[in-house]
Formats: structure tokens, C-alpha cells, sequence
């Protein structure tokens, strides 16, 4: 654990997040919820230890880690019903591995890019803001629909 890595204090912590933000903990990774709930059910999958790579990874882990995400994803699908979902590993600011889990949806103004365009003009223009944000009283709703659909997938798996 780095504790310059905004990410590795978040996850030594998990207990202190609110239940509109942790939406679940696997062994290797923990599901949060994004700022930007325009996306309904935005997550952000991040390791519990510090790792830059997947190669970095054992291949026990990275498959492992393959299948939470694969779950996350597939809870957000049944929650929210979205047209395609998106898998994006970037850190060029964040290092630490996160993964953001972006469910696309047939009213999106910008449905074939990239959703860091619209991000990016967030940070400037209050109006995108406000809307990829979406209503800040629906985001215990949206965590707590996904974990739902998490509990009933973990429980069929085992
Ligand atoms: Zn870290």
C-alpha cells in the first residue's frame, strides 16, 4: 500500500464509506460507485492492493479479478437494462488499478464515443455537469439495486 495513492487509502478504509458509495466487496477488488450517475450505475471496480498493470498480477489473480468484474458488469446489466456496457482501464491520473464499468444508454447525446469528452467539459461547464452527475438523492437507489443483483449472482455461484 502507497499512501500517496488516492486509491490505496480509499480501499485500506472501505468500512468508513457510505452505503451510496461501496456497493461491494470481493476478495481482490471493490465496487464503488461513479461520480457521473448520468451512466446509471457507473461503477469503478478497484484492486484492493496496489498494482499499476495486469501484468503485474499473478494469473490466479487476474482471473480472479476477471470474473468480479464480470459480475459487476453483469449486475449492473440486470439492474438498469443498458443498450452496451464499457470496460475502460485507463489511470493516467490514478495509477492504481480501477476499472470503470460504464453502462451506455439509447438516450446518451454522445452513444458512439467515449464518455471523457462530455468528463472533460464537466469540469468547466456546470450545466454538463449537472447533468452526467444526474440526482444526487438516487444514488443510494442505484447502489443499492446493483448490490442486490450482486448478492443474487454471488449466491447462485456458490
Ligand atoms: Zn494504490
Amino acid at each position: 500500500m502507497t499512501m500517496d495513492c488516492p486509491y490505496c487509502r480509499k480501499v485500506a478504509d472501505l468500512d468508513q464509506l457510505p452505503p451510496e458509495e461501496l456497493v461491494w466487496t470481493f476478495p481482490l477488488s471493490a465496487v464503488l460507485l461513479g461520480s457521473w450517475q448520468f451512466y446509471r450505475g457507473y461503477c469503478v471496480l478497484v484492486l484492493r492492493k496496489h498494482a499499476t498493470e495486469l501484468s503485474a498480477l499473478t494469473d490466479a489473480e487476474r482471473r480472479q479479478f476477471l470474473e468480479e468484474m464480470s459480475l459487476t458488469a453483469h449486475a449492473i446489466e440486470l439492474a438498469f437494462h443498458p443498450r452496451k456496457m464499457n470496460y475502460e482501464m485507463l489511470g493516467n491520473q490514478v495509477a492504481h488499478m480501477h476499472w470503470h464499468l460504464i453502462p451506455r444508454y439509447p438516450d446518451d447525446p454522445e452513444s458512439l464515443q467515449a464518455i471523457w469528452l462530455p468528463v472533460e467539459l464537466a469540469a468547466t461547464d456546470p450545466a454538463v455537469a449537472s447533468r452526467l452527475r444526474g440526482d444526487p438523492a438516487s444514488r443510494r437507489e442505484t447502489a443499492d439495486l446493483v448490490r442486490l443483483q450482486l448478492r443474487k449472482l454471488t449466491q447462485a455461484a456458490t
